[in-house]
């Protein structure tokens, strides 16, 4: 290794970069020759064996050994995203394109802070955020910023609501001056089967479990909007205090779409505003067959929208989008050393007046290139490929006796279990997953459910056919 630890423009620099980058391409292309995804190895094994690696020693290994330790020890029990052998979560293989974009991120290290640590990555972001509005039916009022995850994007959505709601209703600075004395009556409703983001937001706002009220589903597991109204109406009567809903467009578990314009309405009735998470559905927004599905999000205050979920682009790509910008100054806070108020003035954008993180990564790049290389086309063959094997795999279920398949899938997940006991259909996942298959497990109705989520664009009808008839074998039903 050269004393530099950086690149620089020396030769010997650029030339040791793309050795590193070329050995490094090569590590990765011998473990993708494991065809599961999963090695199966035990976690005691794999726990002793990784920590018997230590972590730093008087003197360095240099690259090709560190590098020759990584590929031996850590690499073969990786998860492989790429496997159809693997669809237990909102957990996404990663386009090519999207790879190479993280090299250039993290090559460059731009920090999207200030305009003096990320220029064209600023304007990328502002440009992408912008389109991105438009693509969900919002208007030139609206803005949003790249977040690292829907967790933050939905964290950042309910501050921002909670705040303007203050604002609007009592006149109340919270940034100033933190929470109004009757914090303890903030409402925010949200379906039982929304995600614990909402639960963790609200203990993180200083309004507590509590505020967060769980709406009951119907058959197809979205809102239900009679009890959603009847729950509001009450609350008011009782003194409570509704500021938010939260309608999820997919979620989690069962991919279920709330009625938006249901919400929208009720929310309008009783002053409340109203965010979609739209962290897995949003993707349906560039399939050309099932964008109708979440055709109305521009009704919505803000929305989460996940790329490293559907639009397979790697960990972590999320922004959060508000159809106000004034929604976002709850961030904005002047630093003398970071983002001056004269500057904006002259147009340099600052984009940590929006963002809760200060250091921040170019992940809109991502976004960019994996857009512009595939287009709308590409991106609805792979979002509808994994709708279509979705539709696939429930059909078969429902006409196979030895399964339950309770939910119809809206998007790409599917929730099922074989017509056994829970233990049954847990030993099915377990020993599965030794055999490096990892699908999902969740709880419906008080019972242990199996779980299939769908966004591997490899996947075909005939590998879903052979998983049914290995999930038979696994539990006896054959
Ligand atoms: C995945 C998910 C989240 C959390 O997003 P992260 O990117 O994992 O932080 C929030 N809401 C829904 C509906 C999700 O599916």
């Amino acid at each position: 290794m050269s004393d530099s630890p950086i690149l620089t423009n020396a030769g010997k620099l650029r030339e040791e970069y793309r050795n590193m980058i070329d050995k490094t391409v090569d590590a990765v292309l011998s473990s993708f020759s494991d065809k599961s995804a999963f090695s199966g190895i035990d976690p005691y094994t794999l726990r002793k064996n990784i920590g018997a690696l230590g972590l730093i020693d008087e003197k360095g290994l240099g690259f090709d050994e560190t590098l020759r330790m990584t590929r031996n020890e850590i690499m073969p029990h990786l998860l492989r995203t790429w496997s159809t052998s693997y669809m237990p979560h909102l957990h996404s293989p990663a386009t090519l394109e999207s790879i190479a974009a993280e090299l250039i991120i993290a090559t460059f290290n731009n920090s999207m802070d200030s305009w003096d640590q990320s220029p064209a990555a600023t304007e990328v972001e502002v440009s992408v955020i912008r389109n991105l509005a438009r693509l969900f039916g919002y208007g030139e009022n609206a803005d949003g910023c790249f977040t690292s995850g829907g967790s933050q994007s939905n964290f950042s959505a309910i501050t921002a609501i909670r705040d303007a709601f203050l604002k609007k209703q009592y006149g109340w600075d919270a940034k100033k001056h933190g929470l109004i004395s009757d914090f303890a009556k903030l409402r925010l409703y949200t379906s039982e089967i929304s995600h614990f983001s909402m639960d963790k937001s609200c203990h993180m706002l200083g309004l507590g479990y509590d505020a967060v009220r769980k709406i009951p589903v119907d058959a197809r597991c979205r809102v239900d909007l009679d009890e959603f109204e009847r729950m509001v109406g009450s609350d008011v009567r009782s003194g409570l205090i509704p500021f938010c809903a939260v309608a999820t467009i997919g979620t989690t578990d069962f991919g279920s779409i709330d009625d938006v314009a249901g919400m929208k309405r009720i929310c309008d009735k009783y002053s409340m505003f109203l965010h979609a998470d739209a962290a897995y559905g949003s993707g349906l927004i560039l399939s050309r067959k099932h964008r109708d599905r979440i055709g109305n999000l521009g009704l919505c205050d803000s929305i989460t929208v996940d790329f490293h979920k559907m639009f397979l682009l790697p960990i972590s790509c999320s922004a959060v989008l508000v159809k106000d910008s004034s929604l976002l100054e709850c961030f904005e806070l002047h630093a003398d050393y970071l983002n001056r108020e004269e500057d904006e003035e002259d147009g340099y954008i600052n984009l940590v007046g929006k963002s809760m993180q200060t250091t921040r990564r170019f992940d809109a790049l991502k976004v960019f290139m994996a857009f512009k290389s595939r287009g709308f086309e590409g991106f609805s063959k792979i979002i509808d490929t994994a709708v279509d094997n979705a539709a696939y795999f429930y059909s078969r279920l429902r006409k196979d006796s030895s399964f339950e398949a309770p939910v119809e899938p809206e998007i790409s997940s599917v929730v099922f279990r074989l017509d056994a006991e829970d233990n049954v259909n847990r030993r099915i996942r377990r020993s599965l997953m030794e055999k490096g298959i990892v699908i999902g497990q969740t709880v419906m109705g008080g019972k242990v459910m199996l779980k299939f989520t769908l966004l591997n664009p490899n996947l075909t009808h005939d590998h879903i056919d052979k998983l049914i008839e290995m999930i038979k074998k696994e539990g006896g039903a054959v």
